[in-house]
């Protein structure tokens, strides 16, 4: 086989694989609860069904734009105004396969062989591979104080002369957390002073608990958008439950945006037009169904907060956001349960059946990802079982009401 090195080092997205993984336990009627998804259950917004539908009827699915319909790009630009107050034209926005080639546009536009690009620990599973697909060198920060968020003195520490980006999500995936007004000018401020771009992932931007509003780095900054540093990167996978149209976003100047399209046009094209038309509906139609999302998302954080609070030795930093939260389980590693979040993963799947990433897939070692997406009932069952996985004197079996949830096979 002649695989190039590079391709062959690039690791699958363990998330899709735990995915997979959990489809075929429960294509055997295993009572899984998956706790690994970052995926919200809910339909799509019916303006974006009923859209797609229309679009399709009309039989003429083209090719569209390699940076998108102006429907869309209209859509985003109301978007960017109403969420960030800067208005941007259609030069400043292009439409991609998700956020996720949203981000590898804009890397790709960004580096050259041996650029590094600075990751904030606990930092989304695929940055590090996307910048190593690039030739990239990822430059991990993590937390001296053992928090969820870099101080900027580390971040500064970090910085090379060839650091071209900093990549920064909040609310974050995999720990919830929010990031605050005043930390992410800090660090829009020092981007702009040393030259290095901040891409800034917002997917989960509208998922924010307790009535807080995430801060808007495009009004954090007062340069104009054509000389900004930043790279906003968006979508309609999370806040309107359309994982599957594979539509995101990015806005930044038309330098990047020029550089990010001409990658697309070499190598997507184009996103489906029905798409597009899908997004552009759910981004202008009713918004009750992101209300309804964001309060589901912030009970079920709850019901998992107080389960986890109930497991002895596991800490957890409460999330701000997002339907993730990274709980700590050092204090059950190193024994003979498991000796790293890995094993731990699957030592829960295997006796729980319960899926959860391992946090050393987000540069969180010792922790788990657990996911609240699912029903609030999920939620719950499956820190019930993960309780009683990890309890030694527990019997062989747990009952939750009348039910039995499920036996220790192991
Ligand atoms: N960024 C983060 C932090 C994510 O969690 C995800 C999805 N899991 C993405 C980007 C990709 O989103 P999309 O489905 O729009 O490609």
């Amino acid at each position: 086989m002649s695989i190039s090195r590079l391709a062959a080092a690039i690791a699958e997205s363990p998330t899709m694989k735990l995915n997979e993984q959990a489809t075929a336990l429960r294509a055997r009627n295993e009572p899984i609860i998956h706790l690994g998804i970052g995926e919200p259950k809910n339909p799509a917004p019916q303006a974006a069904i009923d859209s797609a539908i229309a679009r399709l009827r009309t039989g003429l699915v083209k090719y569209t734009p390699a940076s998108g319909i102006p429907l869309l790009k209209q859509a985003i630009i109301a978007y960017t105004e109403a969420h960030y107050g800067r208005s941007v034209g259609p030069k400043n926005v292009i439409v991609t396969t998700g956020a996720k080639q949203a981000i590898f546009n804009a890397l790709y536009a960004l580096l050259d062989e041996g650029d590094e690009v600075v990751l904030l620990a606990p930092y989304w599973v695929s940055y590090p591979e996307m910048v190593r697909m690039l030739r990239g060198v990822p430059v991990v920060v993590r937390p001296a104080d053992g928090s969820y968020v870099p101080a900027l003195s580390e971040i500064e520490r970090a910085v090379t002369p060839r650091t071209k980006a900093v990549i920064v999500n909040s609310p974050n995936n995999p720990s919830g957390v929010v990031l605050t007004e005043p930390w992410l000018a800090s660090l829009v401020d020092f981007c702009e002073a040393r030259g290095i771009y901040a891409v800034m992932d917002d997917i989960y931007h509208q998922l924010v608990f307790d009535g807080v509003r995430a801060p808007s780095c495009l009004a954090l900054t007062s340069r104009d958008i054509e000389t900004t540093r930043l790279i906003v990167i968006n979508g309609v996978a999370k806040t309107y439950g359309m994982t599957g149209f594979r539509i995101g976003w990015a806005v930044a100047s038309q330098s990047i945006i020029t550089v990010m399209g001409n990658v697309q046009s070499q190598t997507t094209s184009c996103n489906p037009d029905i798409c597009q038309a899908a997004a552009a509906a759910a981004l202008t139609g009713p918004q009750d169904d992101v209300e309804r999302l964001r309060l589901f998302m912030q009970s079920n954080r709850d019901v998992v907060l107080r389960g986890l609070s109930a497991i002895p030795g596991v800490k957890t930093a409460k999330p701000g956001g997002t339907f993730y939260c990274l709980p700590d389980f050092r204090a059950h590693l190193g024994g003979p349960i498991a000796k790293d979040s890995f094993e731990l993963a699957a030592f829960l799947l295997k006796k729980a059946l319960v899926v959860t990433v391992p946090g050393a897939d987000f540069g969180a070692e010792g922790h788990l990802r657990l996911s609240y997406a699912g029903s609030a009932e999920d939620a719950s069952e499956g820190v019930a079982r993960i309780r009683w996985a990890l309890d030694p004197s527990a019997p062989r079996e747990i009952r939750l009401g009348d039910r039995l949830a499920v036996r220790d096979w192991l």
